[in-house]
């Protein structure tokens, strides 16, 4: 693996190593399992996949599942598959649920230390009581309760005697702490609810940050990274690996999260635009989901040297979602064969062409790489061409068909514009050509130039297949950071043309594709086989990018 980019973080285990503070490096993706993974999170599985790789070093996938109510398994093998599919093998596969009697006897141990108590105040209380950045908190009533009486109130949380809200436990650190994380933060709630993997054992859930430091402790996790807004809970993280007395001592490291123009990654706003139907489900291909982007055409490849390229620092600002794009071009360009598809189709006659004649013209399936050898195309006297590679009127500068004009035919003949014949209504229905047999590709036929190539398919044998184009789903340039700012609701920079659907042909000699199938058409882009909208019939074809952008890295 190449290193070219900074990453702070491979900085520290160098030197972690390098003074004998840390002896291995064993790092985790700890996600909750409730919603599909995304863009965002493919940038901290790679950071932790590749930096315990590069020091031989072990990744756990952890799903973080102390919340009954919004977790579900569909999710957890949503981002099984996902991870699998970044090609990704995880060490350890772990839930925190599993760690659930362990989380509660450290917690009694807490309060057998004078370190946690049982509060009976509200949530509203509670928040109340906290103070403000500018003053301190104030201490609950029940904050001095005796060790006796909170083992006895914690016990019976545990056994359910008590209703959702009724009482919490927190952690006893300093209700006048600048930081307010460190004012008694709640480490247990009761909520009776079901668990996806413990059912109705329990009634009482850790809070995330107080499970969190357990997780990483119990699993021997050396390098604890997560995204920059837990920096200020790095000192309560800090504080329940020495308090619980965990024998291990993970360091947390902060790294900027992943921001994309003209998308938005919450796992909230996504879940509404499912809900809402902006879009078909959360592996449409505009979304910025693994399972959209897989969808799309996307490969495991082009996101992770997009990541990699970013490198890993402090910064969150948003990263131009073009660059991803130029990363799958990259990755595409010599492994997909090229085609020829019209997506909008205007019927082209060669009148000088034998009637009931086919010849088989061949063609390289990619220039670039040779090695892919060559594929035969049929032509005819009937072809399709794009509709906008002809105009009865054109501008200076045009160089396509127009009456009287000559164009090259990629793979084929030069053809000449002799007549439009239209409907009723004056539109151009069909086109008819003469072709010079003398100008056949291959041939060496240096007689002439002409100014433009167009693409084309033979009409008898032409495949039909539908092409999905699409747009950035969301218009605004900064994303979700401008949102914020102005507080309009993100919806009102949903794209409505984000999606176009189109119906056209491709070469005969792709009848069979499969799904995920990828192909560069001539002049239009990268597309992708749809793998749910596909039928025997008609494969759907998804744009994965253009072929050009006005994007530099
Ligand atoms: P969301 O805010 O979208 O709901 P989350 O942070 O709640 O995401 P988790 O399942 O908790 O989702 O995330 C798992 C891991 O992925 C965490 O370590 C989190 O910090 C990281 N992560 C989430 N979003 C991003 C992002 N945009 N860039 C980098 N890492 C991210
Ligand atoms: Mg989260």
């Amino acid at each position: 693996m190449e290193h070219n980019t900074s990453n702070f973080i491979r900085d520290i285990i160098i030197e972690d190593l390098k003074t004998g503070k840390r002896d291995k490096v064993i790092t985790r993706f700890p996600p909750e399992p409730n919603g599909y993974l995304h863009i965002g999170h493919a940038k901290s599985i790679i950071i932790n996949f590749d930096l315990a790789d590069e020091f031989n070093g072990k990744t756990n996938l952890r799903f973080d599942d102390t919340n009954p109510l919004k977790e579900d398994t569909e999710f957890v093998e949503s981002i099984k598959e996902d991870v699998k599919w970044l090609g990704y093998e995880w060490d350890g596969l772990f839930f925190a649920s599993d760690y659930f009697e362990e989380m509660y006897n450290r917690a009694v141990l807490l309060i057998k230390k004078g370190k946690a108590y049982v509060d009976d105040l509200t949530a509203d209380e509670i928040r109340e009581y906290r103070g403000t950045l500018t003053e301190p908190g104030k201490e609950s009533p029940y904050r001095n309760r005796s060790v006796e009486e909170n083992l006895d109130l914690f016990e019976r949380m545990r056994k359910g005697e008590f209703g959702n809200g009724e009482k919490v436990l927190r952690a006893k650190i300093d209700m006048s702490s600048p930081n307010i994380n460190l004012r008694d933060p709640v480490l247990y709630r009761i909520s009776h609810a079901t668990h996806h993997n413990t059912g109705d054992k329990w009634c009482i859930y850790p809070m995330y940050s107080f499970a969190h430091p357990i997780e990483d402790a119990i699993e021997d996790v050396t390098h604890s990274i997560c995204t920059l807004e837990f920096e200020d809970q790095r000192p309560l993280y800090n504080w329940v690996i020495e308090e619980c007395e965990m024998e291990s001592k993970p360091q947390q490291i902060e790294f900027g999260r992943l921001n994309l123009t003209n998308t938005v990654m919450s796992k909230r706003k996504l879940k509404q635009l499912v809900a809402e139907g902006y879009v078909d489900g959360w592996d449409d291909p505009r979304m910025p989901t693994i399972s959209g982007l897989r969808r799309r055409g996307f490969t495991p490849e082009a996101i992770r040297a997009f990541v990699r390229e970013l490198g890993v620092s402090k910064g969150d600002g948003a990263v131009d979602s073009r660059m991803l794009d130029h990363f799958v071009r990259e990755d595409l360009k010599l492994k997909v064969p090229r085609t020829m598809g019209v997506l909008r189709p205007l019927k082209v006659v060669i009148t000088n062409y034998p009637e009931g004649q086919v010849e088989m013209l061949e063609a390289e399936i990619n220039p670039e790489a040779p090695e892919m050898g060559t594929r035969q195309i049929p032509f005819s006297r009937e072809i399709y061409i794009e509709q906008e590679d002809f105009m009865e009127n054109p501008p200076s500068k045009y160089f396509r068909l127009f009456p009287g004009n000559e164009v090259r035919l990629k793979h084929a003949y030069f053809i000449k514009c002799e007549d439009v014949i239209k409907d009723a209504d004056g539109n151009v229905v069909e086109i008819h050509c003469t072709y010079d047999p003398e100008t056949k590709s291959g041939t060496g036929f240096t007689g002439r130039k002409v100014k433009g190539t167009i693409h084309w398919v033979e009409a008898t044998q032409a495949v039909p297949a539908e092409f999905r184009l699409y747009e950035p789903l969301i218009i605004d340039e900064d994303g979700e950071e401008k949102e914020d700012e102005d507080s309009k609701n993100f919806l009102d920079y949903v794209n409505p043309n984000s999606l176009q659907i189109l119906n056209g042909f491709v070469e005969p000699n792709m009848k069979d594709v499969k799904p995920y199938d990828k192909f560069q058409f001539f002049r239009h882009g990268y597309f992708s086989v749809d793998p749910k909208l596909s039928t025997g019939e008609k494969a759907v074809y998804n744009l994965i990018v253009e072929l050009k952008s006005s994007f530099k890295l």
